[in-house]
């Protein structure tokens, strides 16, 4: 049997980074010298080739043409490798991890992101686990198929559904979790996959990409004092085509007229509003209370159980692909690769 052949692409992020001696402030280096730091990629059972970005990123840089170029190279190398995995920064991985997961249609092959909080050359780095695992992960096979098939996210021994993740620490080597659902594998003394939780298994398509996204949108979070003037502006910023309202709880929001009104002259004036909770679990279910009853009433659209990372993502490339104005809302609130349920 071929070893499988496993496409490593560095974006930037710190795993990759060294301290600028001057200021102390952390900086992308060559990735070269990333490998010479992790001899031990050598002993693994697969053929690693990889690839960085000519200009590496700190992922605060991320947009919607760098997520172009991940998947342009995913589509370009399809073929040719067995499974992919990403070296990102931590910041916005889980921005990225959703938003390759609804460009990359009838993916069949592992697309493992991965980081770290710790330079790769720091001796109590994290990066030397999350890289080596996310590589065996990659590169695993069952029946002689990747054992993953779907755009997931390795981070201090577990591996999420990347559209479900959310970063949760900026000091914890445990920087990520997916509140709403289930980790996919853990690694401890062995690897142990929770197959009940992959998506399930399709007949096979040709890797269709999309790449198109429409970056008129925002994300309006919601906060006691929250005024008509505030509001109104953000919603009539010019050419603005959709907004994730970031709510309390279980999808509640002021119920005064002036808000109501604001929405509801935003939605019949062509605007999408897809309700999400700003909590850091569960989902949103207008009509529990009165005070999410008229969000439904005028046609705010439900996130259930999306993360905000994924709702702005999925609103990006919904109106990137120009869906008709009529069947937003029930794309919306459909799953498309497992990012809500
Ligand atoms: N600022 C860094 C980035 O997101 C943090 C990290 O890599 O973890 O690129």
């Amino acid at each position: 049997m071929p070893k499988p052949r496993i496409l490593l692409l560095y974006t930037g992020g710190t795993i990759g980074m060294v301290k600028n001696f001057e200021t102390g402030a952390l900086k992308v280096f060559n990735f070269k010298k990333l490998l010479q730091n992790i001899p031990e990629l050598k002993q693994l059972d697969c053929d690693i080739e990889t690839l960085s970005f000519e200009m590496p990123i700190d992922s605060s840089d991320m947009d919607t043409l760098q997520w172009a170029k991940m998947a342009t190279i995913i589509n370009d190398n399809y073929d040719g490798f067995d499974g992919f995995v990403i070296l990102h920064g931590s910041d916005t991985m889980a921005y990225s991890a959703s938003a390759l997961s609804f460009m990359l249609q009838n993916l069949n092959k592992p697309v493992v992101f991965t980081g770290s909080q710790l330079p790769i050359g720091d001796l109590r780095t994290d990066a030397k686990e999350n890289l080596i695992t996310a590589i065996q992960i990659a590169s695993l096979t069952q029946d002689g198929q990747p054992a993953v098939r779907e755009v997931s996210l390795y981070f201090e021994y577990k591996l999420y559904r990347g559209n479900r993740t959310t970063k949760i620490s900026a000091e914890h080597f445990n920087a990520f979790t997916s509140p709403n659902y289930p980790a996919l594998a853990e690694s401890g003394v062995h690897l142990k996959f929770h197959k009940e939780y992959f998506l399930p298994a399709t007949q096979y398509k040709p890797l269709q990409v999309s790449f198109d996204f429409d970056d008129n949108v925002a994300i309006v979070k919601m906060f006691p004092g929250i005024n008509a003037k505030v509001l109104s502006a953000l919603l009539n910023v010019p050419n603005l085509k959709g907004i994730v309202l970031e709510t309390y709880g279980a999808g509640n929001a002021p119920s005064g007229d002036w808000f109501i009104g604001i929405l509801q002259k935003a939605i019949e004036r062509g605007l999408h509003v897809v309700n999400v909770t700003q909590c850091w679990g569960g989902r949103v279910n207008m009509g529990q209370y009165e005070t999410s009853t008229m969000l439904k009433k005028i046609g705010v659209i439900s996130g259930a159980d999306i993360t905000t990372e994924a709702a702005i993502t999925k609103m990006m490339y919904l109106l990137g692909q120009n869906v008709p104005h009529s069947n937003f809302k029930e794309l919306f609130e459909t799953s498309l690769c497992g990012e809500l349920s």
